[in-house]
């Protein structure tokens, strides 16, 4: 008499808790992919903005944008710069 057990290898027995991820419960950032920073949204990485008067239109003035004061990238409004949430 044999019982058909078949034993699987063991695949979903891997309890991989393997103590790499030690970083308390921080998790990294989704928004700024963990730099701290990203992009600067109101000027899309040129450092100006197209800035129009409206009494003239036509005319258009490269400002320095002051959301990223020229640097093009802005702090992860998210994680505050961290690159990480509690
Ligand atoms: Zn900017
Ligand atoms: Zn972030």
């Amino acid at each position: 008499m044999q019982d058909q057990i078949v034993s699987p290898p063991s695949l979903l027995s891997s309890s991989s808790s393997s103590s790499m991820n030690k970083k308390k419960n921080t998790r990294s950032c989704d928004v700024c992919k963990a730099k701290g920073f990203y992009m600067c949204k109101l000027c899309k990485g040129n450092a100006t903005i197209e800035w129009s008067p409206l009494y003239d239109p036509v005319f258009i003035n490269p400002c320095l944008c002051p959301t990223c004061d020229g640097h093009r990238i802005q702090r992860c409004l998210n994680c505050l710069g961290s690159g990480f949430i509690q």
